[in-house]
């Protein structure tokens, strides 16, 4: 995942394609032709943030919500720190939209798991899964997740380690949105760090396995739940050194959580 970086590369909000010209291929930039990389090489993805799905209809619509949201602080900030140009990770490609569950492009495996968004390293785009959006702010939620794993992936280096990985799933849920509210979640009445903890298992499980993901989110927990970088400059950033695995990557031949 470590990649040379390219001078001058990268996005900015101001540089979004937010033409007609897109919208037939459901991206706010790149081409519609790009062909999705094997299942075992998507690599960060977050789950969809409600069990009720079906708020946007069109792609169009979710893709205009998108680019609102986009122009928003705390996103904005996000996608600036993402997007600067000595990056070692980029999205060139930008944001992806579909209807993961019916698009006959999408990848079958990934068609039947009930996420609302991945970053994917390789093809340098997040894939934004509308038809599993509930409203426009898990649609934010979905956004900003996958936007904090790009920035992640460039501090870390190499999310195939396990610890890393749990550490990013943790920083995402609980720094964009999913586990604001977790003390009122009646039905788990569970708090911020435990919901975070969660979550981060079960993102993690599919590809370190079940056994391993516990391991690790039990592991980097104390450390990735107090790291609020890039938000809180006050805020004491992981050792990464120290919370590494060295390397404990165990693939998983499906996804089973
Ligand atoms: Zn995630």
């Amino acid at each position: 995942m470590n990649r040379e970086q390219s001078p001058s590369e990268g996005f900015s909000s101001s540089s979004l394609n937010t033409s007609s010209e897109s919208e037939q291929h459901n991206e706010v930039t790149g081409s519609s032709n790009q062909q999705h990389e094997p299942l075992e090489q998507l690599p960060l993805m977050s789950a969809a943030p409600s069990n009720v799905f079906n708020y946007y209809r069109s792609i169009e619509k979710c893709r205009r919500d998108a680019i609102e949201i986009l122009t928003e602080s705390k996103v904005n900030f996000l996608l600036k720190e993402i997007t600067n140009t000595n990056r070692r990770v980029h999205i060139r490609k930008g944001l992806d939209f579909r209807f993961c569950t019916t698009d006959p492009e999408h990848p079958s495996a990934l068609r039947e798991i009930p996420i609302g968004g991945y970053f994917n390293p390789i093809q340098e785009n997040i894939t934004i899964c509308c038809d599993r959006m509930a409203n426009p702010g898990a649609l934010k939620e979905t956004m900003s997740h996958e936007m904090l794993h790009v920035y992640d992936m460039a501090r870390f280096g190499d999310l195939s380690d396990c610890n890393l990985r749990a550490c990013a799933e943790i920083r995402a849920y609980n720094l964009t949105g999913t586990c604001d509210n977790a003390h009122k979640q009646s039905q788990y009445n569970y708090s911020r760090e435990e919901c975070a903890r969660i979550h981060a298992l079960l993102s993690t499980a599919p590809m370190c396995g079940p056994i391993q993901a516990e391991h690790s989110t039990k592991t980097v927990l104390p450390h990735c739940f107090n790291d609020h970088t890039p938000f809180d400059p006050k805020s004491q950033p992981v050792n990464i050194e120290k919370i590494s695995s060295k390397g404990v990557f165990k693939r998983t031949s499906r996804y089973d959580f």
